[in-house]
């Protein structure tokens, strides 16, 4: 008898964190790595979040709560939303998990039957076809491009959804492209959706905070009120407040998604952890000043990554809107060979030889669902990212 599940089988596992503790296995075995796969900022969790954590298991904020969040953090996220987004929701709109992942998760393995499809755009986050995959469903691949700034264009979207669209992903700045859409980019992507009134749109806004060069940032059920009765709006603080490690992710929705949500968590996770939830009421009812501050240091940083990257022989690189990736083309290094005399045959290729023969960790376009690119985060300090840019720029300038 087979072991594994045939839903599990259907899954591939994550690139991002498989090369990530990949690169943590090399580092413990003593050699030299820069992770640049895995996106988390490096900065700390501000110090009032992590004194309200402190705050919370002296009161004894240790047992069990609601599952979907304790009411306190609800009225946080529903401020929130009323707030940054201008969505007219309640703490009853609102729901909480462990982790953006798992909002995602619970929202597509409660709604999606076989056969479904959920239209997913290009370049994707590597979970989102693997989830749907997972709930017995089809993605369904809605391609763009470093032509089209890798944004889906209304002709994409709407050759993408068929008559067993369930859901269509949005995700803005998008990982792994830093591609940030504008409130008109939404609008054109809107208009196509008010004409399927049975899609319902997932959209994943972790990265909400991390615009760059004095964007606003606009997510598609605020300039398109017609579509919040079926989009559900995801966001959380692990990109915002450095709180990857917390596992806090939150979502505003159809309140019978919301609760369908609810009966599915509460046979999993039962509820996100009460300590991190209370740290988060604080990350999101407390100050935020120091946002402007680490937006300015990531700018920065971008900046840098992006000029360096385009220095490199045989690399080319769009300037990201948004979030803390760089999707470089890596197109003319292919079918070449590297100094150390592997055949790079394609961007994973580039990838593996750039971690085995130089030391950086990045991941590779195809795991992104765009083959000859690859991600680099620049989530990391100045000092390790001027590091990587040596050894990129001295692994490409070796490439015959
Ligand atoms: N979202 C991050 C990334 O893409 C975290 C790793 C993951 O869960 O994929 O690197």
């Amino acid at each position: 008898m087979q072991l594994l599940s045939d839903a599990l089988l259907r899954v591939q596992p994550s690139a991002t964190v498989g090369i990530s503790q990949l690169a943590r296995q090399m580092a413990q075995a003593g050699t030299d790595v820069i992770a640049l796969s895995a996106g988390e900022p490096d900065f700390d969790t501000p110090e009032h979040v992590r004194a309200a954590a402190v705050a919370a298991i002296g009161a004894g904020k240790t047992r069990y709560t609601n599952v979907d969040g304790i009411v306190e953090l609800k009225r946080a996220v529903a401020a929130k939303f009323r707030r940054d987004n201008g969505l007219d929701v309640t703490e009853d709109d609102c729901f909480v998990a462990a982790g953006g992942k798992q909002i995602i998760f619970n929202a597509l393995l409660a709604t999606l039957n076989p056969g479904d499809e959920v239209v997913v755009p290009v370049p994707y986050w590597v979970s989102y076809p693997e989830i749907v995959r997972l709930a017995g469903a089809e993605p369904v691949f809605a391609q763009a491009s470093q032509e089209t700034g890798f944004k889906l264009t209304p002709e994409a979207l709407e050759a993408a959804i068929s008559e067993r669209t369930k859901w269509v992903m949005l995700n803005t700045p998008s990982n792994p492209s830093g591609a940030a859409y504008s409130a008109d980019e939404l609008r054109g992507l809107a208009a196509v959706l008010m004409r399927y009134p049975n899609v319902h749109i997932l959209t994943d806004d972790i990265y909400e905070v991390l615009v760059y060069d004095g964007r606003e940032f606009a997510t598609i059920a605020q300039v398109e009120p017609g579509l919040a009765g079926r989009t559900l709006t995801m966001n959380g603080v692990s990109k915002s407040h450095a709180m990857t490690g917390w596992r806090i992710g939150y979502c505003t929705g159809p309140r019978e998604i919301l609760k369908a949500m609810t009966k599915l968590q509460g046979q999993s996770t039962t509820n996100a952890c009460s300590i991190s939830q209370w740290a988060a009421v604080e990350a999101l009812n407390g100050p935020q000043g120091f946002l402007t501050g680490w937006r300015e240091v990531f700018q920065e940083r971008r900046d840098m990554v992006v000029a360096r990257l385009r220095a490199c022989e045989g690399l080319d690189c769009l300037v990201p809107e948004g979030a803390f990736y760089a999707f470089p083309s890596c197109k003319a290094l292919i079918g070449k060979t590297s100094a150390g005399g592997r055949a790079l045959a394609t961007d994973e290729d580039v990838v593996m030889a750039l971690l085995e023969e130089n030391g950086v960790a990045l991941v590779h376009g195809s795991a992104f669902g765009l083959a000859g690119h690859f991600r680099i985060s620049y989530a990391a300090s100045d000092a390790e990212l001027i590091a990587a840019m040596d050894r990129i720029e001295a692994f490409c300038a070796g490439v015959r």
